[in-house]
């Protein structure tokens, strides 16, 4: 039988990684340019730190998670997402003692258990930062900026940025009150998820896609009707901020989110060229989440963003380098200086190619096209004699002579390499 990889685990081939560092690169530099730091935690934790964060009535919880015993009969889970190990490091260091506002992104993959389809898989990758120690909306708002300047940066107009207020543990039960007296009476046209939803978790079912729940729970009592003043300034003062930056936004109060841990502000960046994979990122504040965890009462808040729906959205655009120079040889006779100037041309940070099997001068002339390398030079008896030779830009048809030195080609062709 064939070994192939584990269902919803993919490879990314050196074809698509150009995109990958492509979209990796762009969010290093906004998030370094916001004060953010990179922080690597582990891809496996002891499992009861995401029941503790993620909420044991969550989709994440419930069904997604890859669980299991190991040999010291531990139970550990892969990280379902980054948030809970990055706030576990950030208690067990102690790292609010350094500073009392603390601002750090990370990236790498995350394992969910479900339906492999475009846009889902079973491991996947995200980004995320995480801004911890500050109450003030200000930092709602610097957050939410850089997440779109990230968009902007990376030169997509899409996805476009919705945001809500979930409201805090004074007011929420209120509205979750409100909530399940409304859906008391469309109990029977909610799919069975939502039915167990409406026990412990009825704000999830204003985000259950099947189209009847969508019908049932139209209608709905509003979260935002249902804040208390400190959360409905804090939204108020949110969105001025984000109006003060020119940063454009829609309010959509029926956002509520996967995980439990979030309070006050939520936000998704949403797209539809994606089908129901409609957000490429999301977040929220998350007041309770550090006490919770065993540490001081820090407030945070912060976002991932799925890099597979990145990349997808990012379309065909090519992303891979090439070559800057191809050295091809008329005969075997040339392959010794040929090779000399490789390795002195790949020590300067000059990208160079050659053939590495005797092939005729056709077939390495075709290589050089393959590679789509920037410049092509023949070399044959006369050009060693002389010391120099014509070098060809692909792209124009361009040529012009150079020493066959290290330095004299660089001259001429230089480098791509940034
Ligand atoms: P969805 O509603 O699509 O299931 P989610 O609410 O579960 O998303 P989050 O937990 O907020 O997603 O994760 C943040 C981002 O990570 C999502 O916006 C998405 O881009 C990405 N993501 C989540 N799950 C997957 C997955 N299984 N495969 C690929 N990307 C994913
Ligand atoms: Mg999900």
């Amino acid at each position: 039988m064939a070994l192939t990889a584990v269902k919803g685990f993919n490879d990314i081939l050196p074809d698509e990684s150009g995109r990958w560092h492509y979209i990796e690169q762009t969010a290093r530099r906004v998030f370094e340019r916001n004060g953010f730091g990179e922080i690597r935690v582990p891809v496996m934790e002891k499992t009861e730190l995401f029941c503790r964060s993620i909420g044991d009535a969550t989709d994440i919880v419930e069904k997604e998670m890859y669980t299991f015993i190991d040999k010291g009969e531990n139970s550990v889970t892969l990280r379902p997402e980054g948030t809970a190990g990055v706030m576990r490091a950030f208690i067990e260091h102690k790292m609010y003692a350094q500073d009392p506002v603390s601002k750090l992104y990370y990236l790498g993959p995350m394992f969910r258990y479900e339906r492999p389809q475009k846009g889902r898989y079973r491991q996947f990758h995200q980004i995320g930062a995480e801004l911890t120690g500050a109450h003030d909306p200000l930092a709602d708002a610097q957050v939410l900026n850089m997440l779109v300047s990230f968009f902007n940066e990376i030169g997509l107009t899409e996805p476009s940025l919705q945001i809500n207020s979930l409201g805090c543990p004074e007011c929420r039960p209120a509205y979750r009150a409100a909530l399940r007296s409304f859906l008391e009476e469309r109990i029977a046209h909610l799919c069975e998820d939502c039915k167990r939803r409406f026990a412990t978790n009825p704000l999830r079912t204003l985000d259950c896609k099947v189209p009847g729940c969508v019908e049932a729970t139209a209608g709905a009592p509003s979260v935002l009707e249902h804040l208390c003043s400190g959360c409905d300034e804090h939204f108020t003062t949110v969105r001025r901020y984000l109006d003060l930056s020119q940063t454009r936004y829609d309010i959509n109060s029926r956002m509520v989110r996967g995980l439990d841990y979030y309070t006050r502000t939520t936000f998704e960046m949403v797209t539809g060229l994606l089908g129901s994979q409609s957000a490429v990122a999301a977040g929220g504040r998350y007041d309770g989440l550090i006490s919770q965890l065993g540490g001081p009462a820090i407030p945070g808040i912060g976002f991932a963003m799925g890099l597979e729906r990145v990349a997808l959205l990012l379309g065909g655009q090519e992303f891979c380098s090439f070559p800057d120079l191809f050295i091809a040889t008329m005969g075997v006779g040339e392959r010794d200086v040929a090779f000399r100037l490789m390795a002195g041309l790949l020590k300067s940070g000059v990208r160079v190619e050659m053939d590495y099997e005797g092939k005729s001068l056709k077939s390495q002339m075709r290589r050089a096209d393959k590679l789509k390398s920037r410049y092509c030079v023949v070399i044959g008896e006369n050009e060693v004699l002389s010391g120099k030779a014509s070098f060809k830009r692909m792209a124009d048809g361009f040529q012009a002579d150079a020493a066959l030195t290290v330095a004299g080609i660089q001259s001429l062709v230089g480098t791509s390499e940034q």
